[in-house]
């Protein structure tokens, strides 16, 4: 299980190679647009998305952006709906091939799920906040309410984000998670006054029945990374990354 790096389009991107074995799947995770401390032209940013969806034969019309909020609202994306303000939510599910469903980050988790059964995906923004709030769990159990899907027949990969290297928050926050999941053990974190944001939904997923080997987490730090990612944590960037998830 690993993710790889491509290049296309003049972009580079990183994939899950897991994901990729499904050739009716089409995912990518995109690198940033400039340097660190470089100035971006205006409109750079946009021009960039624009050319990193046509890697996966999108516009941005064929694309569907949550307005994310840091919150645990799953929406079900059965069309696009361009140009039409989405409600707020950081996850979306879809059975709709041609829909591309994309989340943004600068360090949260990037978490895509695939059904491979029922033909259905959906994208996942999980920062601590999400993480705490289960958002990922919530996107697994809406799939099996709406689609049929079963855990243990879903595959799952989670792209770059802030490492437990990168990571370190306070004491009251890692309270709030054991107190949450009890069923989890955060005393290494407690220890370290850290956390690992994508283990940690790692953990969430075998728990709900996600065989190991099905979850390709890349286990990448954006701010070690932060030639390649914006990291908020590490210098405020203002830019993002495109996580992207489309059925052909
Ligand atoms: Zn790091």
């Amino acid at each position: 299980m690993a993710w790889q790096v491509r290049e296309s389009n003049g972009i580079r991107y990183c994939r899950s190679k897991v994901l990729a074995a499904f050739p009716w799947l089409q995912q990518g995770f995109s690198t940033r647009c400039s340097a660190p401390g470089a100035r971006e032209e205006a409109g750079a940013e946009e021009e960039y998305r624009r050319r990193f969806l046509a890697i996966f034969q999108l516009a941005p019309d064929q694309t569907q952006l949550a307005k994310q909020v840091h919150g645990d609202t799953v929406l079900i994306i059965d069309q696009l709906q361009p140009g039409k303000e989405l409600p707020e939510a950081d996850a979306m599910i879809t059975n709709r091939p041609g829909v591309g469903l994309a989340t943004i980050h600068a360090d949260c988790v990037p978490v895509v799920l695939v059904d491979p059964v029922h033909r259905v995906i959906a994208a996942v923004h999980a920062g601590w906040k999400g993480t705490l709030a289960g958002i990922v769990r919530k996107t697994v159990v809406r799939m099996g309410e709406e689609y049929g899907s079963v855990p243990a027949e879903c595959y799952a990969a989670i792209g770059p984000a802030i490492g437990s290297c990168c990571y370190r928050v306070p004491p009251e926050r890692i309270a709030l998670f054991a107190e949450k999941w009890p069923e989890f053990d955060f005393a290494a974190f407690q220890e370290e006054s850290t956390l690992d944001l994508a283990l940690i939904n790692q953990q969430f997923l075998e728990n709900c029945g996600f065989r190991p080997e099905q979850i390709d987490n890349a286990r990448v730090c954006t701010a070690c990374h932060h030639t390649d990612f914006y990291s908020f944590r590490r210098e405020r960037a203002t830019g993002r990354m495109l996580s992207l998830i489309v059925m052909k």
